[in-house]
């Protein structure tokens, strides 16, 4: 998953308890020869939702147990799904059988002594949420974990059919397996997953990326422009041989990057699957500069998390969330291979990279200190210390401090693409997740036996900060800090379809002196509509205009107001980071490695 600008969810969750969980643990009769079929019609589209059928055989006299998801891979968060079913009917041989729920994502099924069952219902689809489902008059985006049911206790290892029924002239993408006309197959309940759908009309671009074909879908159809289309095909075909390097394996036969531009959505957020990732941007933010680096980190997934995960996390369940304190790596480590894929590829610069750690240094230094363990565990709670998402950014940063680490104990003979590749052969071939001791054993060997237990204990599952000072130079680069005095609202926001929704407002800032609170909609500043990309224009506007009044538009419970405080100015610290031109020769090598993806120990 990634979330730029928006960086803060404010769902309301809910959290299974033991006497659920213990609910839960019956065991189904045994089912065979699973189908499903996911109706998409004009009929759906207007009423907003997807009709769904499973069939399949069922064994003996038991009942059978049907269960869906509470949460999507890669989407920490419980979203219950089951919440959207309704008219649940389940037949035999043209006979109404009985059902009642043995759990509140579980359905009970009594066959009598079993034979074919098929069982139906209806899925509202109107969540714009990339692990969700959302149908518009001529598309619908839908995720297997909304809509398939397992057999509790039954395994996950079962193969399956999906078939889509829709209009004629409607396409239908996904990464899944083609199993016929509008069929596709997978060889178990994670692939089945881990294929979202688009259904309707949207533009569909492919290139070849890596050697294989990449295909590019834009909803709607017209929202992003071919020549937006053509340039991100290109980004990517220079980016991704860039990380196909660092595991010297492409895992995948065809790739889909499935996009949906929307006029309500203030940024961008992608979740990745095995082949394809989702990614929902807001219109008008398509030449913006994260947005390659948004795919470059979905990419990325395919290997780092897809395949190459915790052992926490494998296999993945789904009946109730499944925390580790690894997302640093399977998301922190991630980003910082999508800030190398772009340079390396030359997507971007040097100092493109550079810009982007100083970046996630400043919203490092601008968030309390969080040990990166702790920030993993608890993401699944919604955080609202402003510490949700750090994970990514501090993360990224540790990879890179541990990057620069290796290569100046092994002079750049090893790296950290060397350790992903490591763990990836001794772990994700050999069918399991990694342990911490396989992690820091594969760092460790790569840096020449140095240990991290006193790295790890500081900056990893400690709260110290992190010593760039020390770290940089051993990688020709120069570190300092400037103090600026500039204007600030003094506010974290989060998008939504009416604006900005403010989530927390610093004490004694611009917005607290105008009486802004957590919960307001913020939706212009100095007269620019925050749905417009230039709303943070007002900053250059007001650079010079300390106590200034600037108008701020606000919406609090639906009603529309304007409030206009005096701008106040803030003490920033600003992280530079250059090339040092009196870097010694081994700091070169180890810079020059870094951004090249090479090493002294050969190809990588
Ligand atoms: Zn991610």
């Amino acid at each position: 998953m990634n979330s730029r600008i928006i960086t803060i969810a404010l769902l309301t969750i809910a959290l299974p308890c033991a006497a659920a969980a213990q609910a839960r643990a019956s065991r189904s009769a045994p089912i065979s020869d699973v189908r499903y079929s996911v109706t998409f019609k004009s009929p759906q589209a207007v009423e907003k939702g997807v009709d769904v059928t499973m069939s399949f055989t069922a064994s003996g006299r038991d009942p059978v147990l049907l269960s869906l998801p509470v949460w999507t891979p890669g989407d920490y968060e419980v979203s219950n799904y089951a919440r959207n079913v309704s008219k649940f009917a389940a037949t035999s041989r043209g006979k109404a059988l009985t059902w009642d729920k043995s759990a509140p994502q579980t359905w009970r099924i009594v066959t009598g002594d079993g034979g074919p069952v098929t069982i139906s219902f209806h899925y509202r689809a109107d969540t714009l949420d990339n692990a969700q489902s959302w149908a518009r008059d001529d598309f619908l985006l839908f995720n297997g974990a909304n809509l398939f049911l397992y057999a509790e206790g039954r395994g996950l290892d079962f193969p399956a059919v999906v078939s889509v029924e829709t209009e004629e002239s409607w396409r239908v993408v996904t990464g899944m397996t083609p199993a016929g006309a509008r069929a596709w197959s997978a060889a178990n309940y994670h692939e089945l997953v881990d294929h979202p759908f688009f259904v309707g009309k949207f533009d569909l671009d492919s290139a070849q990326v890596a050697g294989v074909w990449m295909r590019f879908s834009s909803y709607p159809a017209g929202s992003v422009k071919p020549a937006q289309r053509v340039r991100l095909l290109d980004q990517m075909a220079r980016a991704v041989p860039a990380e196909v390097k660092v595991f010297a394996d492409r895992p995948w036969a065809h790739y889909d990057v499935m996009q949906i531009a929307d006029p309500a959505f203030g940024g961008m957020s992608a979740l990745e699957h095995e082949n394809s990732n989702v990614g929902i941007i807001g219109s008008g933010y398509m030449d913006e500069d994260f947005v390659p680096s948004v795919y470059a980190h979905e990419i990325f997934h395919s290997w780092n998390v897809k395949r190459l995960r915790p052992v926490d996390m494998w296999p993945y369940r789904y009946e109730a969330m499944q925390p580790t304190a690894w997302l640093w790596v399977s998301e922190g480590i991630t980003d910082y291979y999508a800030d190398l894929a772009l340079v390396r590829g030359g997507v971007t610069t040097a100092a493109g990279f550079l810009a982007s750690t100083e970046r996630k240094m400043e919203h490092v230094d601008q968030t309390v200190p969080v040990a990166l363990t702790d920030a993993s565990l608890q993401t699944w709670l919604h955080m609202t210390d402003d510490t949700q998402d750090i994970y990514y950014d501090k993360g990224s940063l540790a990879g890179l401090a541990l990057d620069i680490m290796i290569r100046d104990a092994s002079d750049n003979a090893e790296s950290l693409d060397g350790v992903m590749r490591s763990l990836y052969a001794a772990d994700y071939r050999n069918g399991r997740g990694f342990t911490p001791d396989e992690w820091w054993g594969a760092v460790s060997r790569a840096a020449k036996g140095t240990k991290f237990a006193d790295f790890n204990e500081k900056y990893i599952d400690g709260r110290e900060l992190f010593a760039w000072n020390q770290w940089l130079p051993k990688a020709g680069w120069r570190f300092h800090a400037d103090t600026l005095h500039e204007q600030r609202l003094g506010v974290r926001f989060q998008a939504d379809s009416a604006g900005l929704v403010v989530v927390t407002v610093e004490p004694g800032s611009t917005a607290a002196t105008a009486g802004i609170r957590p919960g307001d909609v913020v939706t212009s500043i100095a007269g620019v509509p925050v749905s417009n990309p230039a709303w943070e224009s007002w900053r250059q506007k007001y650079a010079k205009q300390e106590g200034a009044p600037v108008a701020i538009g606000v919406l609090r419970g639906g009603q529309a107001t304007t409030v206009n405080p005096a701008v106040k100015f803030a003490t920033i610290v600003e992280r530079k980071i250059e090339p040092d031109p009196g870097a010694s020769e081994k700091a070169t090598r180890i810079r020059d490695g870094i951004l090249k993806g090479e090493t002294t120990a050969g190809k990588q």
